[in-house]
């Protein structure tokens, strides 16, 4: 399992996030970006950003 905390991303935000892969994972923030954050695309440098901050759930 993989989780990510968007507050590393966006500082603030408390929303967290598990899924089996880190594909798991871009899926959920995308949704969460765009319903809480109003983002209507998701820059390739975000998705940078928060792939290197995935990490491993144990
Ligand atoms: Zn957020």
């Amino acid at each position: 399992m993989k989780q990510f905390a968007c507050g590393d991303v966006v500082p603030g935000c408390d929303a967290r996030f598990e899924a089996e892969d880190d594909a798991g994972i871009l899926g959920q923030v995308a949704t969460h970006a765009t319903e809480d954050h109003g983002m209507t695309e998701i820059p390739d440098s975000l998705v940078q950003q928060v792939t290197e901050r995935i990490s491993a759930l144990s």
